[in-house]
């Protein structure tokens, strides 16, 4: 089924048609370029419609990105209009307004020195031309074996080769190659899965020791860059230990180590500010990088938001005619570039407070769940969370029930009305920003039968005893 809504020309049987021509992100070989997913339709403001006109709120905001909702006829409006306007320009010898005035503005809401942006076309993107960078600003300051990057346990950084390399979630790397002679993978800051007898204070300690021994173990000067999520998302929200990031930040900062904030996810609202390195975690990062939100996920973006100081440096260097040679053809889209200033002033003028307002009570909603069994924990922040199921509270232990519990969750919420992100054993909720206190408590609700549902069934089928 799928009517294809609005645009005509798009077949009755999609489902059928993308089983045997596409290939779906992240499949499995047993499956590949035969998968059917849900066929989603339409979308209205925190809804989604599915392909048998079933509504469902949007738990994932797609994959964190619709901030402002679906269906926005200013964003839907401005598109078009720089369309008609100008719809591309060549970014390697011609430049645009929107796309100069997008970096005034988001250097206005970065935090420290950051003061220039380059954009790209996506997170992975973002974070593959940070690194890039990295390596530039080392090679022309004549310290070419400063290279190494420092990433975590529980990180995800995107998909092309380098960013993806410094995934560190389970199964990530099982079955895909990397540059591993580049990345040194550190401990995920989890207070949840924190070693046993450890407090949260004595747990942040044995993070930062750990970064401390290794920068000396492996030496400053080989070292370029570290890359962190404020809250690892993807990883399963994980909110680090208070006090934790600046702690990195502080030694990255003693030995020269450049730290890269990855604000995918958390930029744009999804913690109730433009960017959260700053407004939430007091942190100056050397470079941002950012997606999603910026364009609530109505074209594809990204890009870095760089510090003064690491540009003065180069202009100021031995090298003046060494290249940066690094651009894409999109960067700097200016339809894209124009959509986000439209996005950006939405969000400034009624959406950031809205976030703010409602996140205490998503929080609070959702930490109910916790009475419920097989939920180990709910955690988040702003308006990101995740219901962490478990074998049982007391080894925490996820694996006996891998892989089924967050698809057989997701499955009864969206017969119920509302799609969930399954990750493996976990769900994670992140709804479009203007989300009310309404359609929260509807989320909960359904949340709340559809664990009781999957629990139901797994007594049922002998694989689960709480
Ligand atoms: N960085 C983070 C923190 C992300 O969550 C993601 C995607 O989910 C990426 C980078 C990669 O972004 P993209 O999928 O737009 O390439």
């Amino acid at each position: 089924t799928g009517s294809g809504g609005a645009n005509a020309g798009i077949p009755e049987n999609a489902v059928e048609i993308a089983r045997r021509h596409l290939v779906q992100p992240w499949p499995v070989a047993g499956s590949v370029g035969a998968e059917a997913r849900a066929l989603i339709d339409d979308g209205e403001g925190v809804y989604i419609t599915d392909g048998d006109g079933k509504r469902l709120i949007d738990g994932p905001a797609g994959m964190w990105c619709t901030n402002l909702g679906h269906r926005r006829e200013e964003l839907a409006r401005v598109m078009y209009e720089q369309a008609m306007q100008l719809s591309y320009n060549t970014p390697w010898y011609t430049m645009n307004a929107p796309a100069a005035e997008l970096a005034r503005r988001i250097a206005a809401a970065a935090p420290g020195e950051l003061s220039h942006v380059f954009f790209t076309t996506g997170g992975s993107s973002a974070v593959e031309t940070a690194l890039r960078f990295m390596q530039f600003y080392n090679n022309v300051r004549g310290r070419p074996d400063k290279k190494l990057i420092l990433s975590r346990g529980g990180a995800y950084h995107g998909s092309t080769y380098l960013a993806a390399s410094l995934n560190g979630r389970p199964r990530d790397r099982d079955w895909m190659d990397g540059t591993d002679d580049l990345v040194v993978k550190l401990s995920s800051p989890d207070p949840f899965r924190r070693p046993k007898g450890l407090d949260v204070n004595a747990f942040a300690n044995l993070l930062v020791e750990e970064f401390r021994d290794r920068i000396a173990a492996i030496g400053a000067d080989k070292i370029g860059a570290f890359v962190g999520e404020p809250v690892q998302a993807s990883g399963g929200v994980i909110v680090p230990p208070d006090g934790y990031l600046q702690r990195i930040r502080e030694i990255c900062r003693e030995n020269d180590i450049l730290y890269i904030s990855d604000e995918v996810v958390t930029a744009f609202g999804r913690l109730g500010h433009v960017f959260a390195s700053g407004d939430v975690f007091g942190l100056d990062p050397d470079m941002i990088t950012f997606a999603k939100g910026v364009t609530s996920g109505y074209f594809p973006l990204g890009g870095v938001v760089i510090s003064e100081r690491l540009l003065e440096e180069l202009r100021r260097s031995n090298h003046p005619d060494a290249m940066f040679a690094h651009g894409l053809t999109y960067t700097s889209h200016p339809i894209g570039c124009a959509l986000a200033l439209k996005n950006l002033d939405i969000l400034e003028d009624e959406v950031l407070a809205h976030a703010r307002e409602v996140a205490p009570y998503f929080q609070t909603r959702l930490k109910t769940l916790e009475d419920l069994p097989l939920v180990g924990e709910v955690r988040g922040l702003g308006l990101m969370a995740c219901v962490d199921c478990v074998a049982d509270r007391e080894s925490k232990n996820p694996l006996q029930l891998d892989k089924a519990v967050g698809a057989r969750i997701d499955a009864h919420c969206h017969e119920l009305g509302l799609l969930v992100r399954p990750l493996i054993n976990m769900c994670v909720m992140s709804p479009p920003l203007i989300i009310t206190h309404e359609q929260i408590d509807t989320m909960v609700a359904i949340l709340r039968e559809g664990i009781s549902r999957t629990m139901e069934d797994l007594r049922r089928e002998g694989l689960w005893q709480g």
